[in-house]
């Protein structure tokens, strides 16, 4: 039995246009331009960035704070929010058998409410995009298009003989695809894959051709901790990048993001640039977990797409990306006792535009440029922590100084659906 905040929630209606006005705005284009003016946005699309003074149905004065595009966190659990201060301090072995216990008595009403948190969490820190890696996806799906946030959800299929699911995890998986497809904007459903430790050669094809055959992406835990790799090795005589390249996942047909990638060789790392696998570092939850300090740089300088996830609020403890960001920096730097280290524009794409790569979104969203969808955050002008603020600093005041409680406006497709730190009802 879990005591939940119950949140009153509204569906968002469309507002036809909005104007930001004086704002330095940080665009992430090719360019890394930052723009000094205004940002206007027409039925959820950027139409215009710079001097403009036209005027709208929903003003926001930034008065000089700073706009970024929304934050893209690649790899979440959101319903576990739910069991949020019940699973620390335990390593991932037992981590994992205590989750799996907990998941067996959940309800939908359960996820609903603790995927609810997480998402009003997740927008009021300034995230417009998540990728999810869990079951009742469908639940989670509904609660994306009630709060107005954009989800790039995976079903998480596991072997028959180990999951809580109710049913073939596959089917399941294929089920969702199937029924949210083209349904709504903000939700892309995928196929998920909990790791090699709980799927079979099966399972994984199995997952791989569904995927496939439905034209999504797959999203799964590879490579997370040392215990996952010797585990494998010792079951298979193979890594599980090896393993996974060795049965024919890794052949490059079908998207796959990665989360963690903490314990990969240099060869393994070749393997996923081959295959174009997108990895999600997730900094504090390996630290917390003690799973060991991902080779982010080492995986950059290979040439694969990195991206920042916060993993779930039960090993991180909260969804915040701002804070996701900065520690991804300062885990890099310290791990190699080198400052120049992951600079904070290289952190920064990590959480929006290669977030918006990993997840085949990067002609939608990931920057602020004319034509793409108006996915993007305001940061209080006048928040001490982050001033003296100007165009010359704002990269590295957002990476290394702001926080969630910067954030006073969060726009997803066009919509305020957090302005003046407060959710809304647009
Ligand atoms: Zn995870």
């Amino acid at each position: 039995m879990f005591l939940y905040l119950h949140f009153q929630y509204f569906p968002v209606v469309p507002i036809m246009n909005l104007l930001v006005r004086d704002a330095i705005i940080v665009t992430q284009d090719d360019n890394r331009s930052i723009v000094e003016g205004n940002l206007f946005v027409e039925d959820g699309i950027i139409t215009h960035v710079g001097k403009s003074t036209d005027t709208s149905d929903f003003v926001v004065e930034a008065k000089g704070g700073v706009v970024v595009p929304g934050l893209i966190n690649t790899h979440t659990h959101v319903a576990m929010t739910g069991f949020r201060g019940l699973l620390d301090d335990l390593n991932l072995e037992p981590f994992l058998e205590k989750t799996f216990k907990l998941d067996s008595g959940r309800t939908d009403e359960d996820i609903r409410q603790a995927s609810l948190m997480s998402l009003r969490e997740m927008i009021s820190g300034g995230t417009t995009s998540f990728a999810d890696l869990y079951y009742s996806e469908n639940v989670i799906a509904e609660a994306c298009r009630d709060i107005g946030i954009r989800g790039f959800l995976a079903w998480v299929t596991l072997d028959k003989e180990i999951t809580t699911q109710e049913g073939d995890p596959v089917s399941n998986a294929e089920h969702f695809v199937k029924s949210w497809r083209g349904k709504e904007s903000l939700v892309t459903p995928m196929v998920g894959m909990q790791g090699v430790y709980a799927c079979s050669e099966d399972t994984v094809l199995s997952a791989k051709e569904v995927a496939s055959r439905l034209e999504t992406g797959l999203h799964m835990h590879l490579c997370e901790t040392r215990h996952e790799v010797y585990g494998h090795v010792g079951k298979t005589g193979k890594r599980p990048v090896e393993w996974l390249d060795h049965i024919g996942l890794l052949d490059g047909s079908v998207p796959l993001l990665a989360a963690h990638g903490a314990w990969l060789t240099k060869s393994e790392m070749r393997t996923l640039k081959n295959a174009d696998v997108r990895v999600s570092s997730c900094a504090r939850s390996n630290m917390k977990i003690g799973s060991g300090i991902p080779p982010v740089k080492e995986l950059i300088d290979e040439g694969v797409t990195v991206s920042l996830g916060t993993d779930s609020a039960t090993t991180s403890n909260n969804l915040d990306m701002l804070e996701e960001i900065r520690t991804a920096s300062l885990l890099q730097k310290v791990s190699k006792w080198d400052a120049s280290v992951l600079p904070a524009a290289t952190a920064l794409d990590m959480a929006t535009r290669n977030a918006a790569a990993s997840l085949g979104a990067a002609g939608e969203i990931g920057s602020i440029e004319k034509g793409k969808k108006a996915d993007f955050v305001v940061l209080d002008s006048s928040s001490l922590r982050m001033a003296p603020l100007t165009r010359q600093n704002a990269v590295n005041q957002i990476v290394y100084s702001a926080q969630a409680s910067d954030v006073t406006h969060t726009i997803i497709n066009g919509k305020p659906v957090y302005a003046d730190r407060k959710f809304t009802h647009y």
